[in-house]
This record gives C-alpha cells, sequence and structure tokens, in this order.
C-alpha cells in the first residue's frame, strides 16, 4: 500500500505525455524527463555509495573521453544535460545508464571491449536509452500496469517528489537492493539501443565495424551473467544481424565524421 502511494503520487506529479524516440518510435510517459533525471540522480549517488570507484585515473580518463565525443554529436539539447561518467572497479563486463545522463561502467568491460570503438559501441547503446528515455517509458508500463489509471488519476494536483517518493521510484526502477543490476529493458528498447548507438558511435568518429565485432567478443567470453547492454534478448547473433544491415549507412557517417576532423584518440 504505501508504495502504492509512493508511486501514484509520484505519477500524478506529471502530466502523462507522448514523445517520439530518435528512430521515430512513439512511447508513452506517465513522468516528465526533468522527474526522471532528478530520479537518476538520486539513484545514481545510491549507487556510488554502495559501489567501490576505480581509482584508475587511466581507466576513469578512458571512458570519459569515449562518452565526451559520443555526447560532442548528440542535438544541443540532449548535449546539455547534465552527463557523468563513473568506473567502478568490478570484474563483470558492465555498463549502465540511468535518466538524466548519468553512466556507470564497470572496468571489466575493458576485457571484453579492447579497443576505443568498441567501448564506444557500448557507451552509444547506453546514451541511447537515455536519449530515447527507455527508463521513463519503462516506469510508465509499470506504474499504469500495476496500479490502474485511476490511482494517477486520483493524485492529481500531488505536490513535488520528497526524498521517500523517491526512494519509491528507485525501487520501481528496479534499483532497489541490488545495484548494478538494473531491470531489464525491453527487446525492442535493446534493439532500438543498439541502433540508435551505432548512429552515434560513428558520427563522433569511432569505427562502427567494432560494434559487431564487439559482440563476438561477448558471444565467446560466453559464461558471465548476462550486463545490461549484454541482455540476452535480442540474441547475439540477431544483434550482429541488425548492426550489419545498417552498416553501410553507419560507414558512411564514419567517413564523413573522419573528414571533419572527427578522428577521437582516446587511450587507457
Ligand atoms: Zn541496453
Amino acid at each position: 500500500m504505501r508504495k502504492l502511494i509512493l508511486v501514484g503520487a509520484i505519477a500524478a506529479t506529471a502530466l502523462a505525455a507522448c514523445s517520439t524516440t530518435p528512430t521515430g518510435r512513439r512511447v508513452f510517459s506517465l513522468v516528465s524527463g526533468s522527474q526522471m533525471a532528478s530520479m537518476g540522480a538520486s539513484a545514481y549517488q545510491e549507487i556510488k555509495q554502495q559501489e567501490k570507484a576505480s581509482t584508475d585515473s587511466g581507466d576513469n580518463q578512458y571512458a570519459q573521453c569515449i562518452v565526451r565525443n559520443i555526447i560532442a554529436v548528440l542535438p544541443a539539447e540532449q548535449r546539455n544535460q547534465d552527463w557523468e561518467v563513473t568506473v567502478f572497479a568490478s570484474d563483470q563486463a558492465n555498463a549502465f545508464a540511468l535518466p538524466g545522463g548519468k553512466i556507470g561502467v564497470y572496468d571489466g568491460l575493458y576485457k571484453v571491449a579492447v579497443n576505443q570503438s568498441q567501448v564506444a559501441a557500448v557507451m552509444g547503446h547506453e546514451v541511447a536509452h537515455v536519449i530515447a528515455e527507455h527508463s521513463a517509458a519503462r516506469m510508465s508500463t509499470g506504474v499504469v500496469t500495476q496500479f490502474g489509471m485511476q490511482v494517477v488519476g486520483a493524485f492529481v494536483g500531488g505536490s513535488s517528489m520528497s526524498p521517500a517518493a523517491q526512494q519509491g521510484v528507485m525501487q520501481a526502477m528496479g534499483l532497489g537492493a541490488q545495484f548494478g543490476v538494473v531491470l531489464p529493458f525491453s527487446r525492442g528498447d535493446e534493439s532500438e539501443a543498439d541502433i540508435i548507438g551505432l548512429d552515434y558511435m560513428a558520427a563522433a568518429g569511432f569505427d562502427p565495424r567494432e560494434s559487431v565485432a564487439l559482440w563476438q567478443n561477448m558471444s565467446s567470453a560466453g559464461g558471465q551473467a548476462p550486463p545490461e547492454f549484454a541482455s540476452t534478448h535480442p540474441s547475439h547473433d540477431t544483434r550482429i544481424r541488425d548492426l550489419s544491415d545498417r552498416m553501410d549507412r553507419a560507414m558512411t557517417q564514419y567517413n564523413k565524421a573522419r573528414a571533419a576532423g572527427r578522428k577521437p584518440n582516446c587511450r587507457r
């Protein structure tokens, strides 16, 4: 009941809205972008308190360099979010992104993503989740299916979010107890993040062909618990095929970026 009130109150502070993702998909969202950003920032703080940050300055600069190059090619409105990258010390090959541009990288990722373009494929994917507002859509779906529109209606007129309410939302985002294990996105969201991420990395001057190589590495690494960006759906083969289908276009973009002087040189 307590959770119902929290989530209902939050949903009520936003007007239901439809927005369009970069691939033109319309998404329904009960929670505004700024509310999601504020929730993302709180969740990020919590994760930073719980998880061990990497003290390796080379690893940190490497991740930041790659993300900075990707963000530089976003439209101004999206570029100007409060982007932040943290590298966590952990063997898992993992990464995540929270609304508002909060990105986490586990340094075990560097064992699978072995050059800057492969890391850029992961970062492009994570940035795409943020830009396409997949969390807002996912949470709204959860709110609607669990509590129904009546609950939302009953709380219309609620005030801004309290810290307690934010706690509730974090749980709705799947960030309650097990940090680092973010509630999985849907298959559609994952495919969309792959496609948008490919565009971003190519536009930033990272070699898009390395996205396919990354998935081949992921495939042969096997065994590990699937990280966020490597969720078991869609399968590695499907992702490789979808990326390959779009490679001609990505290469055109990449060549244009290189000709325009976008030649990132991020090193560990
Ligand atoms: Zn993903």
